[in-house]
């Protein structure tokens, strides 16, 4: 089970989220994986020696927040700290790529399925509603056939992103034709609604990872607990350790306080 904690600062509003993420090394791709501990989740470490937590801290010189990889050195005593260092850098220079690697792609990908612009258009009996049928039970068989007489669905898709496709009656417009293109331009209209989603949702996602700077430390927690600080991967200034209502918020020394609890699992 995981718990996120968000910290708020009393008096600069600085707020942080604790990601409560732990990693482990995967020897095959040569890449470090970040997982957050839940059922579904349990045991995927296993296969691996070199795990650890990652705890946040963040750098105002630098304006960066920092993960540093604390390595648990209990499964690896084969290697000493700077080859785990090593190892642990290479692979979160992996994931990196792999990451912006899968952005470009997909986005790319995204944008020659917009330029296809691929749709399908199909003639369907008429849907009916809930409300429809109940209307259509009370009626005599004479009655029900005048009902339904020419009436007709046009369906329009865009094919390859779901839920890009629009329903419309063709009695409801002056001819077959008008009601295609009604069906069109506003199955369209969900198609780059949903395309630009998609490619903003895939570039925050790559942003997010990029607001990072990474530290590694080869560590034992119960020899480090009187060590408060590390130092900024980038500049060199002492940041907290932590974000957490334990320490002075990392922007202003101001007192920091938890404002939001969620428990996943
Ligand atoms: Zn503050
Ligand atoms: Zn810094």
């Amino acid at each position: 089970m995981a718990v996120h904690e968000t910290y708020t600062c009393q008096d600069c509003g600085f707020e942080f989220t604790d990601g409560d993420e732990n990693f482990f090394y995967n020897p095959d791709t040569h890449e470090i994986v970040v997982f957050v501990l839940l059922f579904s989740t349990v045991g995927i470490s296993d296969g691996s020696k070199i795990k650890g937590h990652i705890f946040e801290s963040y750098c105002k010189h630098c304006d960066k927040f920092i993960k540093t990889f604390y390595i648990d050195t209990t499964d690896c005593p084969q290697y000493n700290s700077e080859e785990i260092i090593d190892i642990v850098k290479t692979g979160i220079k992996n994931s990196l790529k792999k990451i912006k690697n899968e952005t470009i792609t997909k986005i790319n990908e995204i944008n020659e399925i917009k330029s296809r612009k691929k749709y399908t258009i199909e003639k369907k009996p008429y849907f009916m509603t809930a409300d429809t049928m109940n209307h259509l039970a009370e009626l005599s068989q004479e009655e029900q056939e005048m009902f339904l007489e020419g009436k007709e669905d046009i369906y329009v898709n865009f094919i390859e992103l779901e839920d890009c496709d629009y329903r419309a009656n063709i009695q409801d417009f002056d001819s077959e034709k008008e009601a295609i293109e009604y069906c069109k331009s506003q199955a369209y209209r969900k198609f780059v609604t949903k395309i630009n989603h998609e490619i903003l949702w895939r570039r925050d996602y790559l942003k997010k990872e990029l607001k990072y700077i990474y530290h590694v430390d080869y560590w034992n927690f119960k020899e480090n607990t009187d060590i408060d600080t590390i130092s900024c991967p980038k500049c060199g200034n002492e940041v907290y350790k932590f974000i957490n209502a334990d320490y002075p918020c990392p922007k202003c020394e101001g007192k920091l306080i938890i404002t939001h609890t969620i428990c996943a699992d």
